[in-house]
């Protein structure tokens, strides 16, 4: 039987992806070799590739403006990888401060130029997104992470900016309906929502990307992996395969658009039972509230134990938050089903009733 996952990442995947990737494993589309024993340089992981960039494409409405590139490793990677292509050690970038993976990536940038925050909602615990002052100038590009995985805060519309814009969408991406004309660099780790960890992709304006500096190593180049197609050095080949299973499944059910009307249904079930059931709560202010990590918590910590006991006796796990942040969080991403929200609703109803 499967367990109620509601991790943060890696996240929970469709039933019918793992099945297909395990028959990939043992006989890659009856070609009679296993997808992990597929060299990356035989056209039958081109094809892999060219369908996982297409899909990208038309799943997330990409005009000719972007490109799409597919990368080793996660999201701290792109932490680094920005500013060794866009930001000299003169030059200044400017960053949200909406907590966590916000800092991350300051102290990374760090290493390569200066940093400045333009903004913060540290006072206020990080419970909401702070807003941006505008017109931002003598900075090279602005930071933000479109949703705070670990503090459950997202931005319902992302900012317009007369600087460019650099949005970290690991924890939302294909979960949500973004306007990708006023966004010059995204980035995403797979283990959210695209696909296994090992995996990133990046999206960026052509033009932007003509601002990238020559002096990277190879393998950190951002034009350098666009001119050889997402295929320098060996790419996780099984991984890259997993989540092309994934964004065919997110294609077969009704795209972007849809997916985001059933998370918005799920995000609903959920805060409306922490807001009503006396037993919950949630700190995160209601404007702001993520659609994708539903962060809340027990009367006490006490209590919170004893919660999250029940829910393992149950088969739910992955409840507990991120240690510097509020004690339970649910990450509802695309591949979580509204059943399993529903029987999450059903539980935390049961335990109020027995403790309170
Ligand atoms: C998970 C996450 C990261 C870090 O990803 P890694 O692949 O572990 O480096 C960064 N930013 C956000 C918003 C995340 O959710």
């Amino acid at each position: 039987m499967r367990k109620f996952n509601f991790s943060s990442g890696p996240g929970i995947m469709p039933l019918s992806v793992l099945q297909q990737s395990a028959e990939g494993i043992l006989n890659f589309d009856q070609h009679g070799i296993s997808i992990a024993e597929l060299p990356h340089r035989h056209p039958w992981f081109r094809d892999i590739l060219d369908e996982l960039i297409a899909l990208f494409r038309e799943l997330l409405h990409l005009s000719d403006e972007h490109e799409v590139i597919i990368l080793q490793g996660g999201a701290r990677i792109q932490f680094a990888q920005i500013p060794m292509n866009f930001l000299q050690k003169h030059e200044t970038a400017g960053f949200v401060d909406t907590g966590y993976w916000a800092h991350k990536a300051m102290e990374y940038c760090r290493l390569y130029g200066d940093t400045r925050v333009l903004s913060s909602s540290e006072n206020l615990g990080y419970r909401c997104i702070p807003q941006l002052p505008s017109g931002p100038d003598d900075i090279k590009y602005v930071h933000i992470a479109a949703n705070n995985t670990i503090y459950g805060t997202q931005y319902r519309q992302l900012p317009t900016l007369n600087t460019p814009l650099i949005v970290d969408m690991s924890s939302e991406i294909l979960g949500i309906r973004r306007d990708f004309s006023h966004i010059d660099l995204a980035f995403a780790c797979a283990q959210k929502n695209i696909g296994p960890a090992g995996v990133s992709v990046v999206i960026v304006k052509k033009d932007f990307l003509a601002l990238a500096t020559d002096r990277v190593p190879p393998v950190f180049s951002y034009k350098n992996l666009l001119d050889q197609k997402s295929n320098y050095a060996t790419p996780p080949v099984v991984n890259v395969y997993m989540s092309l299973l994934n964004l065919r499944w997110l294609k077969a059910h009704g795209g972007v658009d849809n997916l985001q009307q059933l998370n918005e249904q799920k995000a609903a079930l959920l805060y409306n039972e922490i807001d009503h059931n006396a037993l919950f709560s949630c700190p995160v202010m209601p404007a702001d509230r993520s659609l994708m990590n539903i962060c809340f918590s027990a009367s006490d910590e006490a209590m919170e134990k004893s919660f999250l006991q029940f829910c393992s006796d149950n088969e739910i796990i992955g409840l507990g938050g991120h240690s510097s942040a509020g004690a339970l969080r649910a990450s509802l991403y695309n591949a979580q089903p509204i059943e399993n929200v529903q029987y999450l609703v059903q539980v935390m109803r049961e335990f109020s009733n027995r403790y309170s």
